[in-house]
């Protein structure tokens, strides 16, 4: 019988993660080396140092950034305190935070000034979420599970309820529902705080664990829209690694499996999916077939910073 990948789509970058490399490019096309970028601009290594390598410095804090320089924040977004710091500063900041997180963090505003207190499903230590957080940080409790929905101290207040954009859906749930079930109805936004990109690769990863007993997740550690990839995976049946990239691929983990799924992380380039590609057609799963779940066409519009060089 032939062995058979099953390639992901969508997979790979999402129009936040295009968006925000784009404007680094730009700004070192402009302006020419160094420029300054708060945090990893996305998480992938392999993005980080192609751009450190043109001439990005990549910085834990704005205080490290030296004064008048370009400080660009990154795709995951900042707490309102960082803003007002760098511009205490005099930094340049130019903004590369994904349109889908500032919306997120305009709901958390939007709802604590309206008296509710903020549950902010999410994982506390993520960049993301210290960034919603510190929107409103005295009237906002990070929810990592239904355990903690369980222990919430409401405060006597009505609850409303965001989310990190990359969770799985399926963890969402069941944390909101924990909370549905002790304080009742909970205001919530519209239309999902899960992103399009994060929910249409979940959706993927589902369809291929119908067909391949593995699922190889291309992207870092330090991704969660990846990570939460392998989490479906196995909740779906699957077998699943994250690996950085085909250099990482242990042969001896495709023993036994004759359809295998291949996916990556939003934040993952194409490139890396092309390398695992070959190297699994050169060790004999040479039979490729793409399952697409949905065409995704969105663009974000680029800052007026960076916009005006088009
Ligand atoms: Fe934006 Fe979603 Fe991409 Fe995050 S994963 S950068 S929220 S589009």
């Amino acid at each position: 019988m032939s062995k058979r990948v099953l390639l992901a789509a969508p997979r790979s970058f999402c129009a936040g993660v295009d968006r925000a490399i784009e404007i680094v490019e730009r700004l070192l096309a402009e302006h020419g080396p160094p420029i300054y970028v708060r945090h990893q601009i996305v998480h992938n290594d392999h993005v980080v140092q192609r751009l450190e390598r043109m001439g990005a410095v990549f910085v834990d804090s704005e205080d490290d950034v030296p004064s008048g320089e370009i400080c660009v924040l990154s795709a995951h977004g900042v707490a309102p305190s960082v803003r007002d710091n760098c511009e205490r500063r005099g930094l340049r900041v130019v903004d590369a935070v994904c349109p889908l997180v500032s919306k997120v963090h305009a709901e958390a505003r939007r709802y604590v000034d309206s008296g509710h207190l903020v549950a902010l499903v999410g994982h506390a230590d993520h960049v993301e979420v210290i960034g919603t957080a510190g929107e409103r940080p005295d009237e906002t409790v990070v929810i990592e599970s239904p355990e903690d929905a369980e222990r919430l101290d409401s405060r006597g207040r009505p609850i409303a309820v965001v989310t990190q954009t990359t969770l799985s859906l399926d963890d969402v749930r069941a944390t909101v529902d924990a909370l549905e079930q002790r304080f009742g109805t909970l205001r919530r936004p519209a239309a999902d705080d899960i992103c399009y990109a994060t929910q249409n690769r979940q959706d993927a990863v589902k369809r291929l664990a119908e067909e391949a007993s593995l699922i190889l997740v291309i992207g870092s550690q330090t991704s969660s829209n990846a990570q939460r990839l392998v989490e479906v995976a196995r909740n779906a049946g699957a077998t699943a690694a994250l690996i950085g990239g085909e250099g990482e691929l242990d042969i001896a983990l495709l023993d036994d499996h004759q359809t295998i799924g291949l996916t990556a992380g939003a934040s993952t380039p194409e490139e890396l999916v092309e390398s695992a590609l070959s190297r699994l057609a050169e060790l004999g799963w040479d039979q490729l077939e793409e399952v697409t779940v949905a065409r995704e066409d969105v663009h974000f519009r680029l800052p007026r910073e960076v916009a005006a060089a088009q």
